[in-house]
């Protein structure tokens, strides 16, 4: 009886005794290899991706050569989540982190908003006050924030730094919280938009620097009923990019920062990125958080940025959690374009997929920039098996996008390759039986191996490439030359 046989008797005991008997009948009446004929048959290769194969980036397309990864590209770590323990230690915590992190392929760390906000020492930093106090003004009721003293930071990000891992701040620049109160002359009423006394003395802004402000009523969003900054404004421009010691490039030269995590951009055109990164550069990418792909690849494109993949995030719930692992053809922006799509399965703002490691499967052996939820590393899932997908992801997923096969449970890709590199066929199984399929490889009469050790086959490529592979129940199996 063959497993798909089992899978059948399994999944489905409603089925007759007859129909059973006839099945297994014509089963038990094949030639061992009608079953492959059968697969030549089903089997329609669909291309997802077809730019030249270049992986995301690694060590050799990186600004600055500090990043470092396989020939599959790099994989980013966010460095934390919502409500980290408070009293300064956050910091710290990322510091003993790093060494472990690099060792696991990591190269790449995302911190919070690393400046003096509203909340003081509570603060999450999505409330800016004053963007160059890192924890050493006395402001807001707290000298540190609430991760910890400018020290401290810095000390992280120079340990990140021996570690050949890049760190991005996290950029908040569509609202500040925590100005003082000041009669608007636009408004007609007092608004809290006087940052003329902030502590560090830089960016210095005030009403002007504020919708409605003459020039703008409003822009794109604005947030919670923060006040909203107009980033038309000579004096805005000058602060966050303009200066020698603007926003960006401070951040940069003297902090560090080697990218940056634009928060919550529906709030302003995506023009303020692009300029941001034509006068800053490094890594950069944003939250637009919507699952439209259209409007994801127009933001990206329009602001020279790479984006968060929403519709990938939103798929993968829908087919892994609905068990429809066939909504995995739909569009996401890392087939669009896999070079500014930043894939995720969790963040700090939300966290509905239940079937993770099914998603870290898919995300790390598919194309685009992946990035690990902190405390799905660190605290929820098996960090072993995250570190073998991190590691078959830098070493092995080259090359494009081919899908071989998907159904309601079942789901096989293949990346085709890229300079020598042989790519790989990931097989993810969502029902709860093993499963086995024949699928075309590029490799011919090649002997491979699953390199997460969840099947113990070695089987051998025919000459045509055709090979027959398997996936253990729930879980999921990478196929490459046993090299
Ligand atoms: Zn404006
Ligand atoms: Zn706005
Ligand atoms: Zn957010």
């Amino acid at each position: 009886m063959n497993s798909q046989l089992k899978n059948s008797l399994i999944k489905w005991p409603s089925l007759t005794i007859l129909s059973l008997a006839i099945t297994f009948w014509s089963c038990e009446d094949q030639s061992p290899e009608s079953d492959l004929l059968d697969a030549q048959n089903e089997i329609k290769v669909v291309d997802v991706t077809t730019h030249d194969g270049r992986p995301f980036r690694t060590q050799s397309n990186s600004a600055d050569g500090r990043f470092t990864a396989g020939p599959g590209g790099g994989v980013m770590m966010q460095g934390f989540y919502w409500d980290v323990p408070a009293g300064g230690t956050w910091w710290d915590v990322v510091e003993s982190k790093t060494a472990a992190w690099s060792s696991a392929g990591i190269g790449a760390i995302w911190l919070p908003p690393v400046s003096k906000a509203q909340n003081g020492p509570y603060s999450m930093g999505y409330d800016p006050t004053d963007y160059y106090d890192f924890g050493d003004y006395n402001q807001n009721g707290t000298v540190e924030t609430r991760f910890g003293s400018r020290l401290e930071l810095e000390a992280l990000i120079a340990s990140a730094h021996s570690e050949n891992m890049e760190v991005y701040a996290d950029i908040v620049l569509n609202h500040n919280s925590g100005g003082a109160l000041e009669t608007n002359q636009y408004t007609g009423t007092s608004t809290y938009t006087d940052y003329t006394g902030i502590a560090s003395g830089k960016f210095p802004r005030s009403q002007h620097d504020f919708h409605p402000n003459g020039i703008h009523s409003n822009d794109e969003g604005v947030f919670g009923g923060f006040a909203d900054m107009c980033h038309e404004v000579p004096n805005v421009q000058d602060w966050l990019w303009g200066r020698s010691d603007a926003v960006g490039k401070y951040y940069k030269n003297v902090m560090g920062f080697d990218g940056w995590r634009f928060d919550y951009v529906k709030g302003f055109g995506p023009w303020v990125v692009n300029t941001w990164n034509s006068n800053i550069g490094g890594f950069s990418v944003g939250e637009l958080w919507d699952s439209n792909v259209d409007y994801l690849n127009w933001w990206a494109n329009e602001a020279n940025s790479s984006v968060f993949d929403f519709a990938a995030y939103y798929k993968m719930n829908d087919a892994f959690d609905g068990n429809n692992l066939n909504l995995l053809n739909d569009d996401m922006m890392w087939k669009r374009n896999p070079y500014k799509a930043v894939t995720f399965v969790a963040n700090h703002d939300t966290d509905e997929i239940w079937n993770k490691t099914l998603a870290y499967a898919y995300i790390l052996t598919h194309e685009g920039y992946p990035c690990i939820f902190y405390q799905d590393y660190e605290a929820w899932l098996d960090k072993n098996k995250l570190n073998n997908l991190i590691w078959i992801h830098n070493n092995k997923a080259t090359g494009n996008t081919s899908i071989l096969y998907t159904d309601t449970d079942e789901y096989i890709a293949r990346r085709n390759g890229y300079g020598g590199n042989p790519g790989l066929i990931v097989y993810i199984n969502n029902s709860d039986s093993w499963v086995e399929r024949w699928v075309p490889t590029n490799w011919n009469s090649t002997q491979i191996k699953d390199f997460t050790g969840n099947s113990g086959w070695y089987p051998t490529t025919q000459s045509g490439g055709w090979v027959k592979i398997q996936c253990p129940p729930n879980g999921y199996s990478v196929w490459s030359p046993n090299i």
